[in-house]
């Protein structure tokens, strides 16, 4: 009933102590060795579930094991290893926040990026390297289009909110970035997907994206 229990990194685990979480929420015990275990999940999760930690953790876990993966060398292309999908600005900059205090001191290296802002100076923090990408799909297709930034070594994906990215119409964009994780990265790539409701486009969103998934309800 502690994070200690849970088999994190040292590093990771003093992050989580720092940020003064002591014991994991419901969603974040079951969820976290779910997603430690390599499984694909979809999470009934509501705003102040602690979800963001639910996915950021397994990720950044996953991440500190694989930093160090030969990513393919492109002129100046950026080859993150996770995506995080979340609807507005103002959620992707509390995950981003969120990830950086995860991951402070273990290397990993979490950008932004959202609509409703220049988009020049994403571009460049971009281009100076990432490993977890935190971002509105509207604005990712955009940095898709302008930027070299290849989602062919997305290991993780997380999808924050689907319930609210469908509502916002979001759904066309999603399945062109999930288009571009590459076919030879289909068994490799875990994906979770975290939705307040369940109407049946979340459903088909998770059979489309998911891949003998776990499906959990806190
Ligand atoms: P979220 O649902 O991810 O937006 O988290 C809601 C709030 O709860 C955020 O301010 C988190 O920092 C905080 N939080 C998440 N998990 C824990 C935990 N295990 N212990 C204490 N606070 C937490």
């Amino acid at each position: 009933n502690t994070f200690a229990e849970i088999d994190l990194w040292d590093l990771l685990n003093q992050n989580i102590r720092r940020c003064k979480y002591v014991r994991p929420t419901p969603i974040q015990r079951h969820a976290i060795p779910i997603a430690l275990a390599g499984r694909d999940l979809m999470a009934c999760a509501q705003t102040g579930s602690g979800k963001t930690a639910a996915f950021c953790f397994p990720i950044i876990s996953g991440i500190m094991r694989e930093q160090y993966v030969q990513r393919p060398r492109v002129a100046r292309t950026v080859y993150p290893l996770a995506l995080i999908l979340s609807p507005t600005r103002e959620l992707s900059c509390q995950i981003h926040d969120e990830a950086k205090k995860f991951s402070y001191q273990t290397g990993v290296k979490v950008v932004v990026a959202y609509g409703g802002a220049p988009i020049n100076q994403q571009l460049r923090e971009l281009e100076r390297g990432v490993d977890i990408l935190v971002a509105t799909p509207g604005r990712l297709v955009d940095l898709l289009e302008r930027a070299r930034l290849s989602l062919q070594m997305i290991r993780y994906l997380a999808l924050d909110e689907a319930d609210r990215m469908l509502d916002m119409g979001f759904e066309p964009q999603i399945r062109k970035i999930v288009e571009q994780m590459d076919m030879p990265n289909r068994g490799v790539r875990q994906t979770m997907l975290f939705s307040a409701t369940f109407p049946r486009e979340i459903q088909r969103l998770a059979s489309d994206f998911l891949s003998n998934y776990i499906f959990l309800a806190v």
